[in-house]
Order: C-alpha cells, then structure tokens, then sequence
C-alpha cells in the first residue's frame, strides 16, 4: 500500500473539491475523479462515500444499462445510436467504455476519441474508457466506482460498454440495472462457448448486422436457448432476443423498447431481483477492494525483500508458501 502516488496533474485541488466539482457538473472535475478513481489514489473510497447516489433510493433514475459482446459485434455503433435516441430527448448521456483486455489508460483509447469527436461540441454526453492495467478485479471495482460517480454527477442515462472477453463481463454487468449481450450472425462459434455464461447476463440479447445473413437463425437459436435455460439469475424475466442493424439504423427503437421493458419490470416484480443483484455487486465490490489491497501488500513485500522474491522465481519457494510467509510477516 502506499505506492498510489497522486498524479502531478491532481495536486492543485483536494479530493473533495475534486469530487464536488464533478458532482456540480463540471466536466473537467468529473473526468479527473475518474482518474483518482482508476489510480486508486488515497483518500478515493472516502470522497466516493461523502457523494448521494439516486440510484441507492430505488430502480429509478439513473437507469445503468451493460452493453457487453465480442468486439466487432457492433457494441460502439448501437451506443452511438442509443446516445442519439436519448439526446433527441434531451436525457444526458455518460459512457464508460470498459476494455479488459487493452493496456491503454488515462482517458480515451483510439476508438473513444473518435466518438468524442462527434460529440465533442455536445455538452450532455460524456464518453470515458476504463482499463485493465493487469488485473480484472481492479477493474471490476473501479467500474462500479464510476458508475456511482456518473450516478452523483447527476447523469441521466449511465452506459457501461464492455468487450466480451470471458469472466470479466459478468462482473461489469454486476453494475448493470439491464444487460444487454450484443452478438453477430458471424458470433455463432462464441455463442456456443460462452451460452451458459450469456444466458446467465443477457436481460435482452441484440442480434447485431442483421443486413448480413444467418442474423435470424442466431436470433432463433438464442430465442430456444432462453427457452430452455433455466429462470436461475433472470428471476423470472425471460431475455428477449431482437435482431438490429446498427449501421442501417435499423430495429434500434424496438431495441429500446425491450431495454424499457426490462427496466420496468425491475420497478415491479423483478424489483427483488434487482435489489439482490445490486447486494452482490456491493458485495463483490468488498472482494475486489480487499484483493486489489492484498495484492499490494505482496508487491511491497516482494520489494522489500528480494531474496524471498529471488527463492520464488528461482523456484525454490512455491507462490503458495511465499504468500504465506508474505501473511506471516504482516
Ligand atoms: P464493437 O467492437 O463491438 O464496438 O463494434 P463497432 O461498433 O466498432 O463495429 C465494428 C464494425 O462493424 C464497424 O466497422 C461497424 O461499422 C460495423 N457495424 C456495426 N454495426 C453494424 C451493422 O448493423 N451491420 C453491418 N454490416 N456492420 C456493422
């Protein structure tokens, strides 16, 4: 611990000033808590609870919705679409693009500044991504961290867009209020691989690029696989499946409308659902603080004693053994 230096740029204003000022709307405060956020600076988790969350208040407004699929599925194009569905209803808009598998940080990978680029001069949207930097936990934890702040800055619609990469998804979608899994009629061999898993996520399934053919089988195929799974997770809500095409601006209303479904049956009967899915999201929240702390804890203790670390990539000592003696030594 302690090796979280704050960034040069972040001295000139206090956490809470910082915080505060992304609270009254101040872009700049905003994107700079985000960063505080990511570098897991000190002080963050105790500014994040001093801030309200509308959302803690019940399954209205803000509404999170998880947008996740492999990449190529079209994921940016439909939130390019759904942006501009919201603001020609003059709803904010905040993105949070999560990328588990890129190395990049600190604001915008390349495809992020493109589309700030069409809404740079538009003030009610806010697009930021998020990456791994190594660890999947850490991300998981500084998504949700986001959220609540986009929740505090007063948001009114929060989109969280992640690449389907495997286990990552399903713990960005935690944050997620509706899910929605993005797939291609080209996905067929990863909707095989991975159809436990998104029938686990999916609230509703996009079958995307369905100006190209095979998008209705898929759509078939998922729409029995919804049949028979199992109401584990879903309590109930059966995940409907739409084809849209993005690019061609089609079936994106109807997709809206499945999305709005979804979100008030979470004000109704789904509402226990909702809250135990938020439960676990807090509680996962704890896991990934409580790892990420312990996984600093190793990396100073390593460094402070290069022989154990020596002994252990000289195969001389076990991980499991090393991080015993890590735990001993406090
Ligand atoms: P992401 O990686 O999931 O965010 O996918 P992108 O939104 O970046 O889209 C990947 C590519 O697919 C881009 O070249 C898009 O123009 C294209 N694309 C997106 N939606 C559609 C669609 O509905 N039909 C077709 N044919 N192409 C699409």
């Amino acid at each position: 611990m302690g090796q979280w230096a704050i960034p040069q740029a972040f001295t000139g204003g206090g956490l809470d000033e910082i915080f505060a000022g992304a609270r009254s709307g101040d872009i700049r405060a905003l994107a700079r808590a985000i960063s505080l956020v990511e570098e897991r600076v000190p002080g963050v988790e105790g500014a994040l609870d001093g801030l309200t969350f509308r959302r803690r208040a019940g399954p209205g407004a803000p509404r999170v919705l998880g947008i996740t699929g492999p990449p190529g599925a079209g994921k940016s194009t439909l939130v390019d679409r759904l942006i501009a569905l919201a603001r020609a209803e003059g709803r904010t808009v905040a993105v949070l693009a999560v990328d588990p598998s890129s190395p990049f940080s600190g604001g915008a990978i390349l495809g992020d500044r493109l589309r700030m680029q069409s809404h740079a001069l538009d003030t009610g949207v806010f697009i930021r991504s998020l990456s791994a930097r190594g660890h999947l936990g850490g991300l998981s934890r500084a998504t949700g961290q986001v959220v609540d702040l986009f929740d505090a800055a007063g948001w009114d619609e929060i989109i969280v867009e992640t690449v389907g990469v495997g286990q990552s998804e399903l713990a960005v979608c935690e944050v997620a209020d509706t899910a929605v899994v993005v797939l291609t009629p080209e996905s067929g061999d990863t909707v095989q691989a991975m159809k436990a898993g998104l029938l686990e996520i999916a609230d509703v399934f996009l079958v995307n690029k369905a100006d190209r053919p095979g998008a209705e089988a898929l759509a078939r195929e998922l729409e029995q696989a919804v049949r028979l799974g199992a109401p584990g997770d879903g309590g109930g809500w059966q995940a409907p499946v739409l084809t849209t095409s993005a690019l061609e601006d089609q079936g994106i209303e109807a997709a809206l409308d499945a999305i709005g479904g979804h979100a008030r049956w979470l004000c109704g009967e789904g509402r226990v659902d909702w809250e135990a899915r938020r439960g676990r999201g807090r509680l996962r929240t704890v896991l990934d603080l409580a790892a990420e702390s312990a996984r600093d804890e190793a990396a100073a203790h390593l460094q402070r004693d290069p022989a154990l670390a020596a002994a252990l990539e000289g195969g001389e000592v076990t991980p499991a053994a090393a991080w015993a003696k890590i735990q001993e030594d406090g």
